[in-house]
């Protein structure tokens, strides 16, 4: 490893690093890199052979220096190639002949570009590539005749997974085990019917199996979550994501549907102003009557969802409910939406409706104080409190699905087994396909 020819000086390095080497049971990479500048001389490395110079953006960058920046704010493409020896007479011939393919126009500020420039004097800039997005790049080729190309890269997707087990919350949980927001959202859907997120408890563990976008190594979004595991107070619940006919859907060990068959509320985001009530004082009429439905308050305009599946039974006016909308959504449901200040587009007497569709809008007409949406349920013939009703769950599996879905859960709860708690996100590979794992 070392030269012949070495003098005293070197020598007693050497010893040196012998000692270093022989006390720290370090090796002579290991003693080089802890910063001895004495030692790291004596380290002869093994000869470099020349790296090839890199290929980027298909091209080959031999006798082209790299020049990686960001768009400033406000800066063009003359300004840019300013810099690197690029005439505005070239520029503005540039600028015709892109605007087909990518406008110059369009470049904009915080985005990638990369120039690769001659090494002589003026850096002559030979290519000019700019990425409107992660998953796009236009070439301007400064050669000669002036060429430019919009190419697209190749988006992979990868299977991940993702577990741990809850101290504080389950954000914190799954953000440091390498999640996203974006990801805790999804999960908290996924859960939101069948787990009070806010009754979550620290020892509570989840597994998540899902996909990424990825572009050239680099995350650039998630797709969606394939399956799902939640362990609350030692009860496993799985959410098994699966297609049957037209619908997708998670569903349970047990073959049941996460979801249930009507929303609890018809806004997403509003305050409750008056619970379902068999005697209450009415604002409007200053008496006691009782007052069988929710009121929200809301701003007015506020889109207002249908809880659940169904047909539309009456969508109109009248003096004491304003313009109203009622559902039928099976023979034993039925809800009704008052005081709305407008239907949705296509909502009336006969129209089916999908759980969480618009079929109008917050208002104040007819027996109102302010904008609001007063909500009724009917759960055979009787009105009840829609905020205490228990509510059913979506349809399961069909018998028709039912094999297929067993064996995409036993693949499912395999593959989850075989994840564990360690607090890192990890790729899987040959997923699914873990048979052998069965019963271990
Ligand atoms: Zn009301």
């Amino acid at each position: 490893m070392f030269k012949r020819s070495i003098g005293l000086a070197t020598l007693i390095a050497i010893s040196m690093l012998v000692f270093f080497t022989v006390v720290q049971n370090l090796t002579f990479e290991k003693a080089s890199a802890q910063s001895k500048p004495t030692i790291t001389k004596l380290v002869v490395k093994p000869a470099k052979p020349k790296a090839p110079a890199p290929v980027i953006y298909g091209i080959k960058t031999d006798s082209l220096a790299i020049v990686e920046a960001t768009v400033k704010r406000g800066e063009n493409l003359s300004e840019i190639l300013d810099n690197y020896n690029i005439s505005l007479t070239t520029i503005s011939e540039l600028a015709k002949k892109s605007r087909e393919v990518f406008n110059v126009r369009r470049i904009s500020a915080n985005r990638n570009y990369t120039i690769l420039h001659l090494p002589d004097s003026g850096k002559t800039a030979q290519y000019f590539i700019y990425e409107p997005s992660e998953t796009e790049y236009v070439i301007y080729d400064l050669r000669g005749e002036l060429n430019v190309t919009l190419e697209q890269r190749k988006v992979d997707t990868v299977e991940r997974a993702v577990a741990g087990i809850i101290q504080n919350s389950l954000f914190d949980a799954l953000i440091e085990a390498g999640g996203s927001a974006q990801l805790v959202n999804h999960f908290a859907d996924i859960y939101a019917w069948r787990l009070d997120l806010n009754r979550i408890q620290p020892g509570d563990k989840f597994k998540l199996i899902y996909d990424e976008h990825v572009v050239n190594g680099q995350t650039i979004g998630f797709g969606k979550i394939k399956s799902a595991y939640f362990e609350h107070e030692g009860k496993e619940l799985y959410a098994i994501g699966f297609q049957q006919g037209k619908s997708t859907g998670y569903y349970d060990q047990e073959g049941k549907s996460l979801k249930r068959a009507f929303l609890r509320e018809p806004l997403e985001y509003s305050r409750v102003s008056s619970r379902f009530s068999k005697k209450r004082f009415h604002p409007v009429q200053k008496r006691y009557k009782p007052h069988l439905g929710t009121d929200f308050a809301a701003r007015y305009g506020t889109p207002i969802r249908t809880v659940g599946d169904g047909v539309v039974v009456e969508a109109k006016y009248n003096r004491g409910n304003g313009y109203y909308v009622k559902i039928k959504h099976n023979k034993t449901y039925t809800t009704q939406y008052l005081h709305m200040s407008k239907f949705a587009r296509g909502v009336r007497a006969g129209s089916r409706v999908k759980q969480g569709q618009t079929i109008g809008y917050v208002g104040s007409t007819g027996l109102a104080t302010g904008p609001h949406l007063c909500y009724r349920f009917w759960k055979n013939g009787r009105q009840v409190d829609a905020l205490r009703v228990k509510l059913p769950s979506a349809d399961p599996v069909s018998k028709k699905h039912l094999n297929e879905f067993e064996q995409l859960k036993e693949a499912t709860i395999n593959q989850m087994q075989a994840i564990n708690y360690d607090g890192k996100q990890q790729e899987l590979l040959a997923s699914g396909k873990q048979e052998s794992q069965k019963g271990a």
